[in-house]
């Protein structure tokens, strides 16, 4: 009786165990998750993100960082595939370096999803999913005219214009969308550009390397800024950011007699908003990657299962061959006044990381 009791015992709990393991071996394959750099916070909190969420879905990510560096990217995307990847998810160094790659992704069968940066002159790039770019840098631009007070009539004013690397397709988008905010009082006359320099191919920062803006500031302030000074540097990105305003320290802003100029930026991350709260750089734009990589993860796990994916946009992002069905999230600008409900209070940051 009590032999019998004890095997009914042990084949219920076999039962269970089974189903249990049968749960946790749900598995939906391998996804290769390739991203540009580990020298920008935002993209280890963007590969951090999508390796959990992709986890909790029964996905088994294969993250890899290639340094900023082409052929490092290449061949960590060419091993995801002999490795088996079912997805490839990529945030390209150079948006146009990567078509024989994503030919061989696509005659094995494998999607692919630009993430974050639209992969360029490729007919095999099935989504894109990203923020929308061109309202960042409107929301750069719009922070410079409030902070100068260009509605109210002020001016003139002299600017710089900083963008990011050439080879990313989203440098062009914010440097758009801050020039259609900018152009009016460019073109006004009350907002002045002493260098004269203008368009990427001027202001484009190769590898968005903060050293190389700090440079160019430098270049800038000792040719065109004597006894004229500087009244608003548009940033396109935070770890630029930190360099110019290096640069501006190094000459004498940020000083009770010489306060910064209006510095933008993007990102939110950390060293940026320290330097808001010391009302140093003005303001950023917070991307929130929780949500990219959200909405990647479900996008992915949509296509594996064989589902149309949920899209928001499927007119703006032409990559030169094709326009690339998009997820669009919307990017939120931060300065001195909402920081804190918006990196706190939602999660983001812990205060003490900022202080
Ligand atoms: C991203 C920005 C980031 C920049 C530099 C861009 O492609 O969209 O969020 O600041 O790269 O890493």
């Amino acid at each position: 009786m009590q032999r019998q009791r004890f095997i009914r015992l042990a084949a219920a709990l076999g039962t269970t165990l089974l189903f249990t393991t049968g749960a946790l071996a749900q598995d939906k394959g391998m996804v290769g998750i390739s991203m540009p750099t580990k020298s920008s916070a935002r993209w280890i909190a963007d590969g951090e993100n999508m390796v959990k969420v992709f986890r909790e879905k029964g996905f088994k990510p294969d993250l890899q960082y290639a340094d900023d560096d082409i052929p490092n990217q290449l061949a960590q995307i060419e091993n995801m595939i002999t490795k088996g990847a079912k997805v490839l998810v990529i945030a390209a160094i150079d948006g146009t370096t990567l078509s024989g790659v994503l030919q061989k992704a696509a005659d094995k069968g494998i999607k692919v999803v630009a993430y974050d940066r639209l992969l360029r002159g490729s007919k095999t790039v099935d989504y894109y999913t990203t923020f929308d770019n061109f309202q960042v840098g409107v929301l750069q631009a719009n922070s410079i005219v409030d902070k100068l007070g260009l509605k109210q009539g002020k001016g003139p004013f002299n600017i710089e214009l900083f963008a990011g690397s050439p080879d990313d397709n989203n440098s062009l988008f914010f440097y758009d969308g801050a020039l259609s905010v900018l152009k009016p009082y460019l073109d006004g006359g009350k907002l002045v550009v002493r260098s004269k320099q203008m368009g990427l191919s001027k202001v484009g920062t190769l590898r968005w390397d903060g050293s190389v803006a700090q440079a160019r500031m430098d270049n800038l302030l000792s040719a065109f800024y004597g006894k004229d000074k500087v009244h608003a540097v548009l940033s396109p990105y935070d770890g630029m950011s930190i360099g110019i305003l290096s640069s501006l320290k190094g000459v004498g802003y940020c000083t009770p007699q010489q306060p910064c100029p209006v510095v933008t930026g993007q990102d939110a991350e950390i060293p940026s908003i320290k330097s808001i709260l010391k009302g140093e750089q003005t303001s950023t734009v917070f991307k929130d990657t929780r949500e990219l990589a959200r909405v990647t993860v479900n996008l992915v796990d949509a296509v594996v299962a064989g589902k149309q994916p949920e899209i928001n946009d499927s007119k703006t992002y032409n990559n030169g061959v094709k326009v690339v069905p998009a997820y669009l999230l919307k990017p939120v600008a931060v300065d001195a006044s909402n920081w804190k409900p918006v990196l706190v209070d939602s999660g983001y940051y812990k205060e003490g990381q900022l202080k």
